[in-house]
C-alpha cells in the first residue's frame, strides 16, 4: 500500500501527467465523484442541496504569477460576497501557495487579511490550509499574525508531521482555530511518522488536547477533518466522557466521501461541515485523494471498462 500511495504523490507532482490526464472523460467521470463541477455556481449549488454547513475550496497551488494569485483572492472575496448575499453557511478554505507564497510573503498576508476581513464583516470564517513541510513554517507564522487581528480564522495542522503537537501548544495559547487532519502530502520518515498506526495515534493525543478544558477555556475553535470511523468513534466517546454535548464537538470531511458517516454524525447532533473543493487545477488534489485511498484507483479503472 505504501508503494502505491508513493506512486500515486509522486504522479500528483508531474506536470507532463497531469497535461495528458486532465483531458482523458474517464479521468473527469472519476473526479465528479468527489468535486461536484468546476465553477463557483456547481460548489454553491452542491452546498445548497447538501442541506449542511460546507467549506468551499478553489482547487490550484503553487501559482506561478503575483497576477494569478490577485485573481484568486477577487475569486474569493466574491465567494464570500454570494454566500452572504445567498444567505449560505459556507466558510472558505485557503491554500497559502494559491496567494502568492511562493513568490511573495507580503502579497500573501495581505491577501489573507483581505479576506479574513471581508469574512468578518459578514460574520464568516477563513480557514487556511496547511500544504508540505516546504510551507509548514511560513503557513504557521503567516497564521500567528493574522490570528492576531482575525479571531474569525483558523489554519491546519497535520498529525502525521512530529512537529504538530508543539505546533497545537502554541496555536492553543493564542485561542487558535485549529483543524486537524492526518496529511496529505509525501513526506520523509525524519519529518512524518511512517506508519499509519502512529499518525493515527498521534491524532488522536492531539484531540485529546483539542478538547481538553484549557482550549476551550481559550476560545479554540477545534475541528476534526477525518473520515476514519474509529477515529471518529474515539473522539464521540472522549467528548462523553469530558461532558461535551456532540453540539460541542465539530467535524469536516471531504465531499463524496463518507457519506453516511457524515449523515450520522448530523443526526446525532455533532456539528459537520463538507468541504467541497471546484475548479479547474484538480490533477495533484484528486492524486492525493487516490493516494489516501488505493482502492480509488479501482473505482478508476471500473469507470474505465464500464465493470
Ligand atoms: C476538511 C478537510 C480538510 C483537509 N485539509 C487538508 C490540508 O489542509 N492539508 C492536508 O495535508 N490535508 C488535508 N486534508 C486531507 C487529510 O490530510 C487526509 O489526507 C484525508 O482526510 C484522509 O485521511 P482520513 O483522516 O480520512 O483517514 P484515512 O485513514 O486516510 O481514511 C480513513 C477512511 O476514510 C475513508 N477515506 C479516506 N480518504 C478517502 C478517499 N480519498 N476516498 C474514499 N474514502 C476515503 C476510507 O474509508 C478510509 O478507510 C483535509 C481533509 C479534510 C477532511
Amino acid at each position: 500500500m505504501t508503494i502505491v500511495r508513493n506512486v500515486l504523490l509522486s504522479a500528483s507532482e508531474s506536470r507532463w501527467l497531469r497535461e495528458r490526464a486532465v483531458k482523458l472523460p474517464f479521468v473527469r467521470r472519476a473526479v465528479s465523484r468527489f468535486m461536484p463541477g468546476e465553477t463557483l455556481d456547481d460548489a454553491l449549488a452542491a452546498s445548497r442541496a447538501l442541506g449542511i454547513g460546507a467549506v468551499l475550496t478553489r482547487l490550484g497551488e503553487n501559482l506561478r504569477s503575483a497576477d494569478e494569485a490577485d485573481g484568486v483572492a477577487r475569486h474569493y472575496l466574491e465567494v464570500l460576497d454570494r454566500v452572504r448575499a445567498e444567505g449560505l453557511d459556507v466558510e472558505i478554505s485557503v491554500k497559502p501557495t494559491q496567494l502568492g507564497l511562493d513568490f511573495s510573503r507580503e502579497q500573501c498576508e495581505r491577501h489573507l487579511h483581505a479576506l479574513a476581513e471581508r469574512a468578518r464583516s459578514y460574520g464568516n470564517w477563513v480557514w487556511v490550509d496547511i500544504e508540505s513541510t516546504a510551507y509548514t513554517v511560513a503557513t504557521l507564522d503567516l497564521y500567528r499574525r493574522l490570528r492576531g487581528a482575525f479571531p474569525n480564522t483558523g489554519v491546519c495542522v497535520q498529525s502525521y508531521l512530529y512537529r504538530t503537537a508543539a505546533d497545537v501548544e502554541s496555536l492553543i495559547a493564542l485561542g487558535s482555530g485549529i483543524r486537524l487532519v492526518k496529511g496529505a502530502y509525501r513526506e520523509p520518515p525524519d519529518k512524518a511518522f511512517p506508519k499509519k498506526k502512529d499518525v493515527d495515534e498521534s491524532f488522536y493525543r492531539l484531540v485529546e488536547r483539542l478538547l481538553s478544558a484549557e482550549a476551550r477555556d481559550k476560545g479554540v475553535r477545534a475541528i476534526f477533518g477525518t473520515h476514519d470511523p474509529v477515529l471518529i468513534r474515539r473522539i464521540e466517546e472522549l467528548g462523553r466522557s469530558r461532558g461535551l454535548s456532540p453540539g460541542q464537538v465539530e467535524f469536516q470531511m471531504l465531499y463524496g466521501i463518507a457519506r453516511a458517516e457524515q449523515q450520522r454524525l448530523t443526526a446525532a447532533g455533532y456539528r459537520l461541515r463538507v468541504l467541497i473543493s471546484y475548479g479547474e487545477a484538480w490533477f495533484a488534489w484528486y492524486m492525493r485523494r487516490l493516494a489516501e485511498r488505493p482502492a480509488n484507483v479501482l473505482f478508476v479503472l471500473r469507470s474505465v471498462f464500464g465493470a
